[in-house]
């Protein structure tokens, strides 16, 4: 099934496409989340953010991180000295780097994290990360970006993160065609990409981020960036304004998804269809044979999703033309037309797309609509679940491997399990 086929089963909404837009209190986590599972990709950095106990608080339960745990983040706290302008806060920041370093010699890459107060109190973390990058020669790389709430919500911090690194990036000189995945991936989602892009032929691929901090991709002319996650639109700009080209593609989010997106790479370096669908039919008959039980199980829910993650677009697609659910409402945190441009002739029809948020609206909306599953933040799941609604927490849809073949049951199973349990519970199976 190439990437037409798939959009010849869902409605025509792209002619006029645009979300509804709203407006009012949100409930979003702030850019500091994404450093849960940017620390993980990578294994080199560090991510300082400087802020207050509240920022530590949220990104320690965030990770869920035991408190004598060693991880790859941590936060100089800001106190009321700092606050009160009393201090002198590059000092101070100076002491808690040379601190890391002396416990970490390893470390390539230490990652200034701003926050609400330092935002408010002007801290230059700019300044910061050149000074610091001066003072350790070169040793080890000092970037900062912002995660703060007053400026980046929840996925906006990987794209902050990686919109700061697109100037370290090398100028490439080579002629050969590059492709460059750009969105941190679960290292076992990239080693599955990898060796599907060189059975279509494609050996120069990079990953952005990678593994490593100091093995950063080189960028040019010859660069062609496909998105594996949706809420990097800041990101695909930079990299484009230093001469990469886009390819518009869905995103790799069950079977049809994935197929389209290799199909898009595939054709942007001239590879013919014949040999994608060769290379793409044995891992593509195996994930619509994993699919099909779960499919049995969610045709004909109905769902809805709060804006949260900006992966709601791909998803809601998903579950609509693969599995058959029903959208309810679908609600994302910004619309990003030249992100999801791909993605729209695919979406199905007579579904409410919102964009932005007014939360109190919008859970009257739900109460209302009763749908048999919402996908929302932590925060918003508890008093729905109080309520005898069953939810999905977005977080974990970024905690998990879900991208590509091999993790579409996966994928499909996340939204599977809630409804399977409350089953269980009806029946008093678990009584
Ligand atoms: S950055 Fe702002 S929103 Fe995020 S935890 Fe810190 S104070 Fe709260």
């Amino acid at each position: 099934m190439t990437g037409q086929v798939l959009a010849s089963s869902a409605a025509d909404v792209s002619g006029d496409f645009q979300p509804q837009q709203e407006r009012g209190q949100r409930a979003v986590f702030c850019g500091l989340t994404s450093i849960i599972w940017m620390h993980r990709k990578i294994q080199d950095a560090f991510f300082l953010v400087v802020g207050s106990r509240t920022c530590a608080h949220l990104i320690q339960s965030a990770a869920g991180v035991m408190i004598f745990a060693e991880p790859r983040f941590g936060t100089a706290i800001l106190g009321d000295r700092d606050l009160a302008g009393m201090a002198d806060c590059h000092e101070e920041l100076d002491r808690v780097v040379a601190q890391v370093l002396e416990r970490r010699p390893e470390l390539k890459t230490i990652f200034l994290v701003g926050s609400c107060p330092s935002e408010v109190i002007k801290l230059d973390l700019d300044n910061a990360a050149q000074r610091l990058s001066r003072e350790y020669s070169g040793g080890v790389r000092f970037v900062s970006f912002s995660g703060s709430g007053i400026e980046t919500t929840f996925t906006q911090g990987e794209d902050s993160c990686l919109t700061a690194l697109v100037p370290s990036l090398n100028q490439r000189e080579s002629d050969q065609p590059h492709l460059l995945v750009v969105g941190t991936l679960p290292d076992i989602v990239e080693d599955q990409f990898r060796r599907l892009f060189h059975q279509l032929g494609i050996d120069c691929v990079e990953f952005f981020p990678g593994k490593s901090s100091t093995e950063l991709p080189e960028i040019g002319l010859n660069t062609q960036v496909v998105l594996a996650q949706p809420y990097l639109g800041e990101t695909l700009r930079a990299l484009q304004g230093r001469g990469a080209h886009h390819i518009p593609a869905p995103f790799p989010l069950g079977v049809a998804g994935t197929a389209a997106w290799f199909y898009a790479a595939a054709a942007a370096f001239g590879i013919p269809e014949g040999r994608v669908e060769e290379v793409l039919q044995a891992p593509r008959a195996r994930a619509t044979r994993a699919l099909s039980a779960l499919r049995d199980e969610l045709a004909g829910r109905r769902f809805a999703m709060l804006p949260d993650s900006q992966l709601e677009i791909p998803l809601a697609r998903f579950l609509a033309l693969e599995c058959g659910m029903t959208p309810v409402e679908v609600g994302t945190p910004y619309f990003d037309a030249t992100v999801m441009q791909a993605e729209i002739p695919l979406l199905p029809a007579g579904v409410s797309w919102i964009e932005g948020q007014d939360l109190d609206p919008a859970l009257d909306r739900i109460r209302s609509a009763r749908p048999d599953i919402t996908v929302c933040g932590l925060g918003i799941a508890n008093p729905l679940e109080a309520e005898g609604l069953r939810t999905k927490w977005s977080i974990e849809l970024l905690f998990s491997p879900i991208q590509g073949f091999e993790q579409v049951a996966d994928l499909a199973e996340l939204f599977a399990r809630p409804l399977r349990r409350e089953a269980k519970l009806e029946v008093g199976e678990w009584s």
